[in-house]
């Protein structure tokens, strides 16, 4: 059996090199070691093909965490002064590459902003700076209450008829949280699979679809420690390997 080939967006930054301002790719290495250790060949998707094009070569794909999604692509008309990291190649690279993904009925992950990339393009919209929108929110950047990462800090309450509480094992989940920012208003087809104790929405999926999963919080700083966090990732690449076999055939045909 070929091990499922995933790709991984990465985050897009303009730094100054020594031979000046340059644009690079950045990617924190624990996605990478995930989809490892799950099985799968991690790839890096530099944004400078139409996604579509990277269909052909891939059986999976992660999208990962970073800076705020614009608010204008979802139609939010101004923008908090928390929000931070905005880019636009980021965003409608990763916005066209679900569209892609999900047209093509290819297995997707989605992390963090992954999450929230993953309801803006199917049309959704974003709480902006969750401390502002909901009364008695819990701090969901665990930097600020001293947790350390890698550890959970708060619990999520998960749907039991759903392909996450399939994959983790159990309806009562500790997760870690690094984010500022949260789904409002969820697209269809979307399912909200997982809940926090203050009603942010920690998990979605489309029911019907090969595999569709969207984590509000950071398995991969998880997996190594936590069975239920590496699960999410081999449920990844075992809903690849039927794309990666199909892959295989077509290219012993040619
Ligand atoms: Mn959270």
């Amino acid at each position: 059996m070929p091990a499922p080939v995933i790709g991984i967006t990465p985050d897009i930054t303009r730094e100054s090199a020594a031979h000046g301002l340059t644009n690079r790719l950045l990617l924190n290495l624990d996605y990478a070691e995930a989809i490892a250790h799950a099985g799968g060949i991690p790839v890096v998707l530099p944004p400078v093909l139409e996604p579509a094009r990277f269909l052909e070569s891939l059986d999976g794909i992660l999208l990962t965490g970073g800076g705020d999604i614009a608010p204008h692509r979802y139609g939010a008309p101004t923008i908090h002064p928390a929000t931070y990291g905005i880019s636009d190649v980021r965003d409608e690279f990763e916005i066209a590459l679900v569209h892609a993904a999900l047209n093509a009925d290819v297995p997707l992950l989605a992390i963090c902003r992954g999450m929230q990339v993953l309801n803006v393009a199917l049309g959704g919209t974003l709480i902006q700076h969750i401390p502002d929108e909901i009364d008695g929110a819990l701090n969901h950047r665990q930097q600020e209450l001293g947790i350390p990462s890698g550890e959970p800090a708060h619990p999520v309450t998960i749907r039991p008829d759903s392909l996450l509480a399939r994959i983790v094992g159990t309806t009562h989940l500790m997760v870690n949280s690094y984010h500022h920012q949260a789904v409002a208003e969820l697209a269809s087809p979307l399912l909200p699979t997982a809940t926090a104790p203050d009603g942010v929405v920690e998990a979605a999926e489309i029911p019907g679809a090969t595999f569709v999963l969207a984590v509000q919080w950071h398995p991969e700083r998880l997996f190594q420690h936590y069975p239920a966090h590496h699960a999410l990732f081999a449920a990844l690449i075992e809903a690849a390997q039927s794309r990666a076999a199909r892959r295989a055939t077509v290219v012993e045909k040619k």
